[in-house]
């Protein structure tokens, strides 16, 4: 372990007297609205060059004719011909399909690759932008999670840093500045608890998603809203953790915070910790990833120390909360099984998002999934790939069976 193993610069790639020309990966979801929004308030600072949606093609419309970019991205190809047609009195290109999507971060017009997608549909996109050189703002730890050890191999080969988006990983990007050659003795990692913190098992066998889906801090999308609630969002940032920062999993902590106003600590060798706060608003860690060294002014909403006598912390209850030791158990094993674990979890949320499981059976699936994948120790790409796929036909078969 050690600095050698950190992704972040000691020199300063960026002089913000030019503008950084970004790629917004996802950018109809939650993150990437928000990119957009700080990259409104900083029109002499940043040039949007792609924009990339998933299946919203009306936002993406909106979105490019109000930044116009070089070109867009619709990767759900029914709704090509709708963006071509819209898009057809301006220069903006319009391509389609999930190739589209990996080759297009290849651009040179691009400095920095923000992404904000869904699950393991970043992971492609990502190892390509890297490979081409690109600076990262990372908003989808699940490419972390699923090939971290990979990615960040990649990375270093490249010369490309990493920057957190995540809001935990940019707190503790932002303890360390200046801390860089300081070896870190602890990462403690702040979780809301989500909305069902407090609750029994019993409670939790028959809560709907309209319930897991009422985040009490975050406003988000979907997916990463169920994983909040049951706790394996924390377990995915553990895992991103330890890649982003080189640091072995028995030095990661995870403590329940309800207010979210600190964000994450570090802990050093002399034992001084040093931790992040703020209201809870995406759009300072997604602009200090872009921004990096330097903060630009923002009339984002301040913290009023007033207005919170009291920030309150508390163990994770694992023994409800089962994700939390599932995702530590899966990163402490290695080589594929944080894959596994990420795969099983995808199918099991959008599983439960359908009304076809329980909330506590997601936990069970994922188990199960990991015990009856294949292991591999040190996988390449392509086993990386297949594990994925593997793992979604396991889960999806054990779906079946409980029905
Ligand atoms: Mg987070």
């Amino acid at each position: 372990m050690g600095e050698e193993k950190r992704l972040f610069p000691k020199t300063v790639f960026y002089f913000m007297s030019e503008k950084k020309h970004v790629a917004i990966l996802g950018s109809t979801g939650s993150i990437g609205t928000q990119t957009l929004e700080v990259i409104k308030s900083h029109p002499d600072k940043f040039e949007v060059e792609v924009l990339t949606a998933q299946n919203n093609a009306d936002l993406l419309i909106q979105q490019a004719l109000e930044f116009r970019p070089n070109c867009v991205v619709i990767v759900n190809e029914l709704h090509y011909q709708k963006v071509k047609d819209a898009l057809l009195h301006t220069e903006i290109k319009v391509y389609a399909g999930e190739k589209a999507l990996a080759q297009v971060v290849e651009m040179d017009t691009i400095d920095v690759v923000l992404t904000a997608l869904v699950g393991y549909s970043g992971l492609l996109p990502t190892i390509k932008a890297v490979q081409a050189g690109k600076q990262i703002a990372l908003a989808n730890k699940e490419t972390l999670v699923v090939a971290g050890e990979l990615i960040t191999q990649l990375a270093r080969e490249n010369g490309v840093n990493i920057y957190p988006v995540d809001s935990e990983h940019s707190a503790i990007f932002q303890c360390l500045v200046g801390e860089f050659h300081n070896p870190i003795e602890k990462l403690i990692l702040t979780a809301s608890g989500g909305p069902f913190r407090g609750k029994t098992r019993e409670f939790l066998k028959y809560v709907t998603k309209e319930q897991a889906l009422k985040h009490p801090n975050w406003d988000m999308g979907a997916k990463i809203t169920i994983d909040s609630a049951s706790l394996m969002n924390k377990g995915l940032e553990v895992i991103e953790a330890k890649w982003l920062f080189g640091v072995s999993q028995e030095k990661i902590e995870v403590i329940v915070h309800p207010q979210s106003i600190i964000h994450s600590l570090i802990q050093f060798e002399d034992g001084s910790i040093k931790a992040q706060l703020g209201l809870p608003d995406m759009r300072i860690p997604i602009q200090f990833a872009l921004t990096y060294p330097e903060r630009l002014k923002a009339d984002f909403p301040r913290f009023d120390f007033a207005k919170y006598p009291s920030l309150t912390f508390e163990q994770p209850d694992v023994d409800t909360f089962r994700n939390l030791n599932l995702a530590f158990q899966a990163i402490k094993q290695g080589g594929n099984a944080p894959c596994i674990l990420n795969a099983a979890n995808e199918v099991a949320v959008a599983a439960f998002l359908r009304d076809e499981i329980g909330f506590l059976e997601m936990s069970d699936l994922i188990e199960e999934t990991l015990q009856k994948s294949c292991f591999i120790e040190h996988p390449n790409l392509e086993e990386y790939i297949e594990t994925d796929k593997m793992s979604r036909i396991i889960t999806e078969q054990l779906i079946k069976s409980k029905v």
